[in-house]
């Protein structure tokens, strides 16, 4: 086991800036065994549409259950898997675990046709031709569940090099992959570049979702998520807001015609199990509301 650390200690050292934070850092060294040892694994939010109250998708999220701390968030060990030459690695479970989801969700027959799975895609993995490749791989062998995926990338992803990610996000996008650009609004210079890239989706953070009225959070919002709403509207794209914690909240984004949501007020993310559980009775909802529709009519 020593060696073992010896050796991916090495590398973390190699990868990064400063020796002394690898050396108090014994995440690098773990991760690699986590990956292994599969106690890296997916859960499930899922994702409302706000039009009629139906599930319409899920977004997967990553969890590391570490043996001595605990979970640990991806926001702490993304950025360190890049740093450790590991995030090709973890790009490849999740595909892998999602897929194996989707194939399972698909066998039960109880998914609606639009139904989109959403990961997301780190910096490294958007630069680099391998996840490219991954995608490639995954279109010829499983085309059935290809089209299931929702790719996010976030603003100041892609505009680390927009001409690359530009040809990579056309070429997702003519896998049949469709796009989402993650956080809208956090990075810069949002509106002049957003006609260049091929997105289907636009997900606005939980900053602009969430109301504060102590903060007078509520009004700056307002004029915000205005904006965003109509500009999604004139360049065809659909709205996912983030984080809805409140049934205030909820009322408010369906108020300015946001077409969907995910957070606490629907639900947290959940086990692949779960998450089939919520599809068999989305189902039965839905078939509900068709036999209704039909005694209308
Ligand atoms: P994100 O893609 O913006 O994901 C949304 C985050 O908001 C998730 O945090 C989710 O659990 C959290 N969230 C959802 N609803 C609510 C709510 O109502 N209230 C609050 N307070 N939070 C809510 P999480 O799972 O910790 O993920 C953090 C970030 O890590 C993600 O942000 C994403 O950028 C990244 N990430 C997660 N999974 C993966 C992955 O598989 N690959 C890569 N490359 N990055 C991932
Ligand atoms: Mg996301
Ligand atoms: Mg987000
Ligand atoms: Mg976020």
């Amino acid at each position: 086991h020593a060696k073992r650390d010896g050796g991916d200690r090495i590398e973390a050292f190699r990868t990064t800036t400063s020796d002394t934070a690898a050396a108090r850092n014994p995440l690098d060294v773990d991760l690699k065994t986590a990956i292994d040892n599969r106690e890296v694994q997916i859960l499930f939010q899922p994702i409302f549409d706000l039009s009629n109250g139906q599930l319409a998708g899920a977004e997967a999220l990553m969890r590391w259950h570490h043996p001595q701390r605990g979970a640990i968030s991806p926001s702490e060990f993304i950025p360190l898997a890049e740093r450790a030459g590991l995030i090709e690695k973890l790009g490849r479970v999740v595909i892998e675990q999602t897929s194996s989801q989707l194939k399972n969700w698909l066998s039960g027959g109880e998914m609606d046709k639009n139904f989109f799975l959403s990961i997301n895609l780190s910096a490294q993995q958007l630069s680099s031709e391998t996840m490219l490749n991954d995608m490639r791989s995954l279109v010829s062998t499983n085309p059935k569940i290809a089209q299931r995926f929702l790719l996010e990338v976030t603003e100041s992803q892609v505009m680390t090099s927009p001409e690359h990610s530009a040809y990579v996000l056309d070429s997702l996008k003519s896998l049949g992959f469709r796009l989402a650009l993650d956080d809208f609004g956090v990075g810069h210079s949002s509106l002049s570049y957003l006609h260049r890239f091929p997105f289907d989706f636009i997900k606005i953070p939980s900053t602009f979702v969430q109301l504060d009225e102590r903060h007078g959070i509520a009004q700056t919002q307002m004029p915000i998520m205005k904006s965003i709403m109509s500009l999604s509207h004139d360049l065809d794209l659909k709205v996912i807001a983030e984080g809805a914690e409140s049934d205030e909240e909820v009322a408010r984004i369906q108020g300015l015609g946001c077409h969907y949501a995910q957070g606490f007020a629907f639900s947290k993310a959940i086990s692949g199990g779960e998450f089939e559980q919520l599809l068999a009775k989305d189902a039965k909802s839905r078939k509900q509301a068709a036999r209704d529709a039909e005694q209308r009519a």
